[in-house]
């Protein structure tokens, strides 16, 4: 096997996170390849949804903007006030076409599609690269492989984008959470209406287990009946997925190779969003490499120990008393503190907003298992 070329950085992965750093090197000194599994990144879909706290270079790709979202279950509907950080969304596929036609018009990126990454190597300060086709050289590696290590909990999806016959939806009113009446599960709706007649619903899970009971098409159908009785409409997408829900999940590794991505942690634990911190992610990167800092790693964990530890007990909770949990958020979201809410979700939150979060959660069974003390269930 021969060694063919000579980069500056690779990059492993043409998703999220390989094409936002990518993006930010167009046109810079360095020579950049990418190196990606597959054979077309455009055969998996991704609506990615995120508070507007931070600006990214990606804005006018945004579809869609929403003033409130809704968290309900058969009891109970909380509007979530997100006038000062407005809820929004981005296709994959317009973030994929308008981060590779820019990469097309320059020179100094070449994108290389069924490329499997197999061994990463360092010798006299060269890193060798090892695909399953040839091995290129590089000085630093950019890497947003996922590991094949277990995850205490996944994010289960699946989503159907539907094209309705009359105009049936609300578009104002988007649904972040609509807890299904199950107690032994954390299973909800998540719904995002695009226009009158078109929203993506999706059914999703957090959980420990695979899942795969209310993950496919007749669910949805029957979420349908049940809320649009008779209503005429098509599946025109699907979307389905798995998002890892650690805090343990971190950027270790070597000096020649900085993780990135979902897999270097910078996923929230507690939530799964991760297109902002991506961004986050790459803006401090980019700025490292024209600064000429030998030391591109990302630090080892992405999120504050005090987010750390408040999301793992979170999950702890989820994943011994899911029923407990969803009545614990319902009540957490009427206190109407929105403003401090979205800035803990996105990752933003102040000393102040903490405060509100804890004071407002049931204490007793939190602090029990901040300690690290398990209540049996009722
Ligand atoms: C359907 C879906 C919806 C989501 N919605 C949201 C959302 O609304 N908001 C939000 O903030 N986050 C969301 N997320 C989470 C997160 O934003 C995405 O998962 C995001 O795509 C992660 O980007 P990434 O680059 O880390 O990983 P990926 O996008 O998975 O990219 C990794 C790339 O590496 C490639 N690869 C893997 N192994 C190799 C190898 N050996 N060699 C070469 N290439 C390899 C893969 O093919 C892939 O293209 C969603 C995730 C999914 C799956």
């Amino acid at each position: 096997m021969s060694i063919q070329d000579k980069y500056d950085f690779i990059i492993i992965g043409a998703g999220c996170a390989g094409l936002s750093l990518a993006y930010r090197l167009i046109d810079k000194k360095f020579k950049v390849c990418i190196l990606e599994s597959s054979s077309d990144i455009y055969k998996k879909n991704k609506l990615w949804s995120f508070w507007d706290i931070y600006k990214t270079p990606f804005n006018h790709l945004i579809q869609k903007k929403w003033n409130y979202l809704l968290i309900k279950n058969c009891s109970d509907t909380v509007k979530i006030n997100c006038n000062n950080y407005k809820y929004q969304s981005i296709n994959s596929h317009d973030f994929n076409n308008y981060i590779l036609k820019k990469i097309k018009k320059n020179k100094n990126i070449n994108i290389e599609y069924s490329s499997k990454v197999e061994k990463i190597s360092q010798r006299n300060k060269i890193v060798y690269v090892k695909t399953d086709k040839k091995e290129l050289k590089c000085n630093h590696v950019f890497d947003s492989r996922p590991e094949n290590k277990k995850i205490y909990m996944t994010q289960q999806f699946f989503g159907a984008y539907i094209r309705s016959d009359n105009e049936i939806f609300d578009d104002n009113y988007p649904i972040l959470m609509e807890f299904s009446n199950t107690k032994n599960n954390f299973h909800f709706m998540y719904f995002l209406p695009f226009s009158k007649k078109t929203a993506l619903i999706e059914s999703t899970y957090f959980s420990s287990n695979k899942e795969s009971k209310n993950l496919d098409e007749n669910y949805i159908n029957k979420y349908m009946e049940n809320n649009y009785k008779n209503e005429g409409f098509v599946i025109e997408k699907k979307e389905f997925g798995m998002i890892p829900m650690d805090v343990n999940i971190n950027g270790e590794s070597y000096n020649y190779i900085t993780k990135i991505g979902s897999n270097s942690g910078v996923t929230r634990a507690s939530t799964g969003y991760t297109f902002i911190n991506i961004q986050k992610q790459c803006d401090g990167l980019i700025k490292k490499i024209l600064k000429n800092d030998k030391n591109i790693r990302t630090r080892k964990n992405f999120h504050s120990l005090l987010l750390r530890k408040m999301d793992s007990v979170y999950l702890n909770i989820v994943k011994d008393d899911p029923a407990y949990m969803k009545s614990a958020l319902i009540k957490l979201f009427k206190t109407k503190h929105h403003n401090a809410q979205i800035r803990f979700l996105s990752d933003i939150p102040s000393i102040l907003d903490i405060i509100k979060i804890i004071f407002y959660l049931p204490k007793k069974k939190f602090l029990l298992y901040a300690i690290g003390i398990k209540e049996k269930n009722d």
